[in-house]
């Protein structure tokens, strides 16, 4: 019997497992984030052993044939490490980049970011939590000094008097978490989901406002002039604890109602009851996502959000605040150790000299020889095969294939490459173009941890025996910098890997210093920071003070843009995209879950829209944007507004579709919205 955590996304409820061989799920009652709860996909994750395509050799493709060849792990490691050395001695180091993800490990992101920095010497890389909560990342620093996806632990948000999900499906991305809007409505609170679809999350609201696909960021500057001509302010709590109001206040003052509802379709009457339900209430969250961030206007759109939560005196208020519900299982975790272009490990900045001679330090190296800071995801892969751009990629953990955005274009930038390795499970689509294919080890066979929306920084154990022929990303990333002559100590061993990791944060934003393995399984998780053995850690942070050195939060003035692209003549609707309850991102493990239904994607339209194109539920329907096209069965449904359409993303084909307008703070891209024609 082992504990553990599902593998899937950032509630990352606790589960046990029995079975060495074939492993079974179990209930973990006692972990205070899902109490034994878990969602369909937690509940069969068991399914992701055991499957015919899981990979147990490396692979090698032949250049005179085209085909994939088995071959062992020193000719593949001699391969990509030869070619390696070739690139970097023709082409310099930035030749080579690497691509991590969000459901990668703590330690595997930290290694990653390590190989990249020393064995490498490359600035090139980034990964795919890039596209998921950058922008409430961006938002956060700006306006709080710090980010971290919840400020407090899940579970406070029953005492809130009002919470608004902001573009948050959660009852149907993570469904132990909507347990707690229903005990908050339990005890009398009320719940306000703000979304172009009736999701199953708007089921379980009091409220909920529909408003056109990227116009998010107007609703909070019209929420906000209501609050402030109706006297709503929390005054004390402003002059107190914030700076910047004054312009805030004054950038808000153009937007009445009527302006609000020409620009997000919200009936004005409806922006005004918002308000009054938001000002009247004692104690109010306010959580955003996807939904409010992929967009080329999403760190604005956040920072909107938390002027309106900071107005209303909620951030670092206990039972109140601000806060993002992060998607991927590490989607916090992925974000602070190093794998992201800016960063370092600790949520430390690559620019920061005090920040590079700490973390060179650790790592035994000269702070000037680490490289700076490189492309964002999607530049990265945007520059792949280019005259100025990498020829190689290592891909850990990512599915780019399906989940980039303008998804075609991505595809032949990665055919461009002079070498491809990718490590993963299964041949995913990603894999299944690269030159080299390493068959690495997943969830549990392997242990490492992972830090949930919470910041509760948990321990996946191993409980079962990998196949023979896999290696741990760890045991790879090792054998790669050993054959690159690195200067830097790789280990193997999670542990050893953590508490490097937790040398190198000591002393950062993240800081991980006091925190180990033992101390994990004991509480249940723990929280950063926690700086020392004897730190409790952090479940609730800002209530005494904010991140910035004055102690206070910032009022940021933001104005609305609006989407990159706008309906017209020729693709008059709106398209976007999201999750379904059986799928997980690419769904490169979901969809070989056989326990899991796989329907495949289909595009979901209004029945008024259906009647126009003459469209009939079940029946193919054909989604064009600039950029490509795809066609799927129609789903009619009433729950949709007329002019939108929906496409989840967990099969090629919506990315295709999906706009690669960035935003300018976070370099998010506009998954979110874009223009479409839809036709039977
Ligand atoms: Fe929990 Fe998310 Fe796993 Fe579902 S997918 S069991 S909500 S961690």
């Amino acid at each position: 019997m082992t504990y553990t955590h599902c593998p899937y996304c950032s509630l990352q409820c606790g589960m046990r497992l029995t079975g060495r061989r074939t492993p079974q799920v179990a209930e973990w009652p006692e972990f205070p984030v899902n109490r034994g709860a878990l969602c369909r996909k937690g509940w069969s994750a068991a399914g992701l052993y055991g499957g015919r395509e899981r990979l147990t050799t490396p692979l090698v493709r032949d250049r005179a044939t085209g085909e994939l060849s088995p071959v062992s792990w020193d000719e593949a490691l001699d391969l990509v490490a030869g070619r390696l050395v070739a690139l970097r001695a023709e082409r310099g180091p930035d030749s080579v980049a690497v691509f991590g993800g969000g459901g990668l490990t703590n330690e595997k992101a930290y290694q990653l970011g390590k190989l990249a920095r020393v064995a490498l010497g490359t600035s090139q890389i980034d990964y795919n939590g890039r596209w998921c909560m950058s922008s409430a990342a961006s938002a956060g620093l700006r306006a709080f000094g710090l980010d971290r996806g919840l400020p407090f632990p899940l579970a406070d948000v029953e005492q809130a008097d009002v919470v608004v999900l902001v573009g948050s499906n959660l009852a149907e991305t993570m469904p132990p978490a909507a347990r707690h809007l229903d005990a908050l409505r339990a005890r009398g609170g009320r719940v306000v989901v703000v979304d172009p679809r009736r999701t199953p999350t708007a089921e379980r609201a009091d409220v909920v406002v529909q408003p056109v696909p990227g116009s998010d960021l107007a609703l909070a500057l019209g929420v906000l002039h209501l609050l402030v001509a109706g006297g709503l302010v929390d005054e004390e709590y402003v002059a107190a604890r914030t700076t910047g109001w004054a312009d805030v206040r004054e950038s808000v003052a153009g937007w009445w109602p009527e302006r609000v509802e020409r620009v997000t379709g919200v009936p004005a009457d409806e922006v005004r009851a918002l308000a009054d339900r938001l000002g009247g209430a004692p104690k109010v969250v306010v959580l955003t996502a996807r939904g409010a961030e992929q967009h080329s206007t999403g760190s604005d759109t956040v920072l909107a959000w938390i002027n309106v939560a900071l107005a209303l005196g909620m951030p670092g208020t206990p039972g109140a605040g601000y806060g993002c519900l992060t998607g991927q299982g590490n989607g916090q975790g992925g974000r602070e150790h190093g794998q992201k272009a800016d960063q370092l490990p600790g949520y430390r900045m690559i620019d920061d000299p005090a920040a590079r001679e700490h973390v060179a330090g650790v790592w035994g190296v000269d702070p000037d020889s680490l490289p700076g800071k490189g492309r964002s995801a999607y530049e990265l892969l945007d520059a792949l095969g280019q005259p100025d751009g990498p020829s190689a990629l290592l891909v850990f953990g990512s599915n780019i294939v399906v989940s980039a955005p303008r998804a075609t274009h991505v595809t032949q930038r990665l055919e461009s490459l002079d070498l491809l390795v990718v490590a993963d499970m299964v041949l995913s689509e990603t894999a299944a173009l690269a030159d080299v294919v390493l068959p690495v080890t997943q969830w549990a066979e392997e242990t490492g941890t992972m830090t949930n929306l919470e910041g509760r920084v948990v321990l996946r154990q191993q409980a079962i025996t990998p196949p023979a022929g896999v290696r741990s990303d760890l045991e790879v990333i090792a054998a790669l910098a050993s054959r690159l002559g690195s200067a830097g100590v790789f280990s193997t061993d999670p542990e050893a890997v953590f508490a490097e990791l937790g040398r190198a944060s000591a002393g950062g934003k993240a800081d991980y210093a006091g925190i180990t393995y033992d101390r994990i399984r004991d509480e249940h998780g723990v929280f950063w920071p926690c700086p020392d053995a004897a730190h409790p850690g952090t479940p609730r942070m800002f209530l005494d003070s904010f991140a910035h050195p004055d102690g206070r939060a910032r009022f940021l003035a933001v104005e609305h843009r609006g989407p990159a692209e706008v309906p017209c003549d020729d693709y008059p609707v709106h398209l976007t995209t999201g999750r379904v309850l059986a799928q997980y991102q690419s769904g490169a493990q979901t969809r070989r879950v056989r326990d899991l239904p796989d329907t495949g994607p289909f595009v979901e339209l209004h029945p008024m829209l259906a009647g126009r194109i003459g469209a009939v539920d079940g029946e193919p329907v054909t989604v064009t944007t600039r950029r490509g096209t795809m066609t799927a069965p129609a789903r009619v449904v009433a729950t949709i507004r007329p002019d939108t359409v929906f496409v989840p993303f967990h099969w090629v084909g919506a990315n295709r579709l999906t706009n690669d307008a960035l935003d300018p703070a976070s370099r998010m891209p506009e998954f979110k919205v874009c223009a479409a024609a839809v036709s039977a």
